[in-house]
C-alpha cells in the first residue's frame, strides 16, 4: 500500500503524524519524504545516511557552430529560457522544465543535451525502516521533477512493504504529485479557523482522484472549528485525534515520537490497523 499524508497547510503536525504511525507500523515500511522544498522527516526518525545521490533534469546546450539563429527554439518556449542573442540562441538553464519541445523544433540539430541538478535523494536506515529523502537545491523551481524520482526510488525500495509518503502542505501542483500514485490519502488538519479552511480545500483538491480519504485531527481542544461536523458531513473517517499538550509540544519541540504518549501510542495504532485492512 502507498499511502500519501497530506495537509491543505503547513504548520499542521503532518510530518509528526507520519513519524507517529512509522512508530507504530506493524512492519518494517518504506518512508519517503517527498515534501522536498522543506524535508524534515528526518528530524524524527533519525535516519542513519547510506547513500546519496543528485539528481538532474535535461536542458538544452546550445551547439553555436551549428546554431542559425532562426529563433524556433525561442517562438516554441513558453518558459522564456531560450532567446536570441548575439546572433546565436542561448539558453537561461534555470528557467527550462525540460519539456524537450525545442529539441524538436531545431532544424540545425544544434541542440544538445545537457543536464541541470536540481536536488538530491538521500536513503537510510531508521530502525526497521527505509527513509528515502528528497531535497531540492537552494533556488531550484522545479519540485515535481525530483519529488517523483523520489517517489520511484520509495516504490522500487518497498518491493511488496508499505510506502508512507509524507507530502508537500498545500494543494498545489507539487502535493498533487505526491499523492497521484497514492492508493490512500490521509489528510492531517487541526479544529482552527485556518486548519479547517485549508483542510476543506485540500478535501476539494484530492477527492476528484478518488482515493479513499481519512483523517487525523491534530492539536484537537486548540480551537473549535468544526473539523469533525466537516469529516461527518462528507463521509470521512476520523482515524485518530492528537490532543493539544504541551507535553505533545515537548516532545515534538525535542525531536522525539509522538508515540511516546501513551493515548497518542494507542491512537496511532488503531489508525495504522484501519488503514491497513
Ligand atoms: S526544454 Fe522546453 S522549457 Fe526547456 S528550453 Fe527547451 S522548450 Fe524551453
Ligand atoms: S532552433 Fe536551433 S538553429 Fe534555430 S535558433 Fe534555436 S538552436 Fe539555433
Amino acid at each position: 500500500m502507498i499511502l500519501a499524508v497530506a495537509s491543505g497547510k503547513g504548520g499542521t503536525g503532518k510530518t509528526s503524524v507520519v513519524a507517529a504511525l512509522a512508530a507504530v507500523w506493524p512492519a518494517g515500511a518504506v518512508l519517503a519524504d517527498v515534501d522536498v522544498e522543506a524535508p524534515n522527516l528526518h528530524l524524527f526518525v533519525h535516519p542513519v545516511p547510506e547513500s546519496s545521490e543528485e539528481v538532474g533534469v535535461e536542458t538544452p546546450v546550445v551547439r553555436a557552430e551549428r546554431c542559425t539563429a532562426c529563433g524556433a527554439c525561442a517562438d516554441l518556449c513558453q518558459f522564456g529560457a531560450i532567446a536570441l542573442l548575439g546572433g546565436r540562441a542561448q539558453v537561461f538553464s534555470e528557467m527550462c522544465h525540460s519539456c524537450g519541445g525545442c529539441f524538436r523544433v531545431c532544424p540545425a540539430d544544434a541542440l544538445a543535451r545537457g543536464s541541470r541538478v536540481v536536488g538530491e535523494i538521500t536513503t537510510g536506515r531508521a530502525g526497521r525502516h527505509t527513509v528515502v529523502t528528497g531535497r531540492l537545491r537552494l533556488g531550484e523551481a522545479m519540485a515535481p521533477p525530483l519529488m517523483r524520482e523520489v517517489l520511484a526510488r520509495a516504490i522500487a525500495l518497498a518491493a511488496g512493504r508499505d510506502l508512507l509518503v509524507d507530502a508537500p502542505p498545500g494543494v498545489s501542483c507539487p502535493a498533487m504529485t505526491a499523492v497521484e500514485q497514492a492508493d490512500a490519502i490521509l489528510l492531517v488538519t487541526e479544529p482552527t479557523p485556518f486548519g479547517l479552511h485549508d483542510f476543506q480545500l485540500a478535501h476539494q483538491a484530492f477527492a476528484p482522484l478518488g482515493k479513499p480519504m481519512a483523517v487525523v485531527i491534530n492539536r484537537d481542544g486548540l480551537g473549535d472549528a468544526p473539523v469533525g461536523a466537516y469529516c461527518r458531513t462528507h463521509h470521512l473517517p476520523v482515524l485518530a485525534r492528537i490532543p493539544y499538550s504541551s507535553e505533545l509540544a515537548g516532545i515534538y519541540a525535542r525531536g522525539g515520537s509522538l508515540a511516546e504518549d501513551p493515548v497518542v501510542r494507542a491512537a496511532m495504532e488503531a489508525a495504522a490497523g484501519a488503514l491497513r485492512a
